[in-house]
């Protein structure tokens, strides 16, 4: 947890030049970023790299995503201090850990058991419950603890899937990559009205692996 005088630069570069230079504003998501300790997330022999913008191999074929979008998909979230956050797509933690530095109300979702163990044993010690992290297919949310302020999906569906909607508060936000290698994926932030209506914006092109679907996983 304590950085070294290089990381220390690489963390002041990344959140400069990766970050602020590319328009992410918002203070709390920039200590956020600064806070989390991105080599920790990442495999040993990965850690040189760990804190360059772009996403890495984190075993099993998934990435961690580069710390512009993860930062992008906080900011887009709008969280509120007390707001409850589903996350879908655990993977090595990294995005987890940094929702937790705005909101302790943070569940996530992640379909592989191994990657599931991996982040568990990295999370607890920085506050995530045990029961907030499980093994399962994401894609249908997590009713137990919905309705959610935002929920932030971090793998590419083809289309949105419809439960994430429903479990969203009125005002609530949904950052999620849709799309696939053919046609591209756009990131979009769905947002419901309180009437229960959905405003959706397109925000950048974006590439992330596929989300897994329900049928895939059972
Ligand atoms: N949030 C991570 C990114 C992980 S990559 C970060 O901070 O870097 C996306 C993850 O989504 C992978 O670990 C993959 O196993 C997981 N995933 C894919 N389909 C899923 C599904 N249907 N439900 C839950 N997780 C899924």
């Amino acid at each position: 947890m304590n950085p070294t005088a290089t990381d220390r630069s690489a963390i002041e570069r990344m959140l400069r030049v990766h970050l602020e230079g590319r328009g992410i504003r918002d203070p709390r998501v920039l200590h956020a970023m600064a806070t989390v300790p991105r080599d920790q997330f990442v495999p040993s022999e990965m850690r040189a790299h760990a804190w360059d913008d772009a996403p890495l191999p984190i075993g099993q074929g998934q990435t961690i995503s580069q710390p512009y979008i993860v930062a992008l998909m906080t900011e887009l979230a709008e969280i509120e201090p007390g707001d409850r956050v589903l996350e879908v797509g655990t993977g090595c933690g990294y995005q987890t850990a940094v929702l937790l530095q705005l909101t302790p109300h943070v569940y996530t979702i992640e379909v592989r058991p191994e990657l599931a163990e991996q982040a568990r044993r990295r999370l607890e010690p920085l506050g995530l419950p045990p029961d907030h992290l499980r093994v399962g297919d994401g894609s249908r949310g997590w009713p137990e603890h919905a309705p959610f302020d935002a929920i932030l999906v971090t793998a590419a569906p083809r289309t949105v899937p419809q439960p994430l909607l429903e479990q969203l508060t009125p005002g609530g936000r949904l950052v999620i990559p849709v799309g696939d290698e053919f046609s591209g994926q756009q990131l979009l932030r769905i947002r419901k009205d309180q009437e229960g209506g959905f405003a959706t914006e397109s925000i950048i092109p974006v590439r992330f692996v596929p989300l897994i679907p329900e049928k895939q996983t059972d």
